[in-house]
């Protein structure tokens, strides 16, 4: 896959977590989890045998990840 800023060719590989992976608009202070009320969406469910993870390239010219969220588990 090609980085869509520089163009210079992306390693594919995972983001993982002992934890559960999400985004948020806000950083949380304490809590540790997505909170769906609130716009949180889980990127890597939580798995208490497995690390949780997301299928994701990094640009290791301008240090970009892309976290491909459709991708096949
Ligand atoms: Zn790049």
């Amino acid at each position: 896959m090609k980085c869509p800023y520089c163009h210079n060719e992306m390693e594919s590989g995972m983001l993982q977590s002992g934890r559960q992976i999400f985004f948020s608009k806000k950083r949380k202070k304490f809590l540790m989890l997505a909170n769906t009320s609130e716009g949180d969406f889980v990127v890597g469910p939580m798995d208490w045998l497995y690390s949780s993870y997301s299928r994701a390239h990094h640009c290791t010219a301008c240090n970009k990840m892309i976290v491909d969220l459709a991708a096949e588990k």
